[in-house]
């Protein structure tokens, strides 16, 4: 592959708020694993996809981890929201953001109208990192497949980044979320929000305000896609 070229999906060597100080961005290009990259390619049903990736050993977070967490909601959902990996509850349960943080961004979701089932919930990683640590780049890279085909089959309008790791590998790599918290982007007809991971805001409460004004604006843009296509494909608004 050649260098710099560019890519919608990029694995950035990650730390909690954006590259380690003097370290250049050692982006690692999902194609330069094309196989892997594409290992869905073809593959249509989340179903299926579910089935597969549940019996994934693809790296090391499989070993310490209860089992897949691979995503849950709508299969046809306008909006995804994408985290980092599963915590002790969610490995437990087998099911992403059920934790304290998931119940602060189930209250987030019905903040801006949205039911916690309308939407789909996914993780970058699907097994949890042994004690809650950052997943580590080869881990990113490995799982980065699975995620790749959940986009695609599920094909939601917009996807919503929480924290950096999200936004870094699904956006762009030079993402700081504490200045582009709030910002969109548009990648392949998509458009990506980036906003803080839920448990950032449960550990500052000073994040809480602006957490709650992004969930807003994902509210207004997408009530304009729905205005706008006049679809309707999915009721994910409620009664306010
Ligand atoms: S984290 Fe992803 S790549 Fe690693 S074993 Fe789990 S599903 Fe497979």
């Amino acid at each position: 592959m050649k260098q710099g070229r560019k890519s919608p999906f990029l694995v950035p060597l990650f730390s909690e708020e954006g590259f380690a100080p003097g370290s250049e961005p050692t982006l690692f290009h999902a194609e330069t694993h094309p196989c892997r990259e594409n290992a869905w390619e073809g593959l249509d049903d989340l179903e299926v996809l579910r089935e597969k990736v549940t019996l994934c050993r693809d790296c090391r977070l499989r070993e310490g981890a209860r089992g897949v967490v691979f995503g849950e909601g709508n299969p046809q959902a306008h909006v995804m929201l994408v985290g980092e990996g599963p915590g002790a509850t969610e490995d437990e349960m087998g099911r992403p953001f059920v934790g304290k943080a998931g119940r602060f961004l189930d209250a987030m979701l019905r903040s801006a109208g949205f039911q916690r089932d309308s939407v789909f919930i996914a993780n970058i990683v699907k097994c949890r990192p042994p004690e809650n640590r950052l997943p580590l780049p080869d881990e990113v890279v490995a799982c980065f497949p699975h995620l790749k085909a959940q986009i695609r089959i599920i094909n939601p309008r917009v996807v919503v980044c929480l924290g950096a790791l999200s936004a870094q590998t699904l956006v762009d790599p030079s993402i700081r979320v504490t200045r582009d918290r709030g910002r969109w982007w548009t990648k392949d007809s998509r458009k990506y929000l980036v906003t803080y991971h839920p448990a950032a805001v449960l550990r500052d409460e000073n994040k809480k305000k602006p957490m709650l004004e992004d969930f807003q604006a994902l509210r207004k843009v997408y009530i304009e896609m729905l205005s706008d296509e006049k679809e309707g494909r999915i009721p994910l608004l409620r009664e306010t």
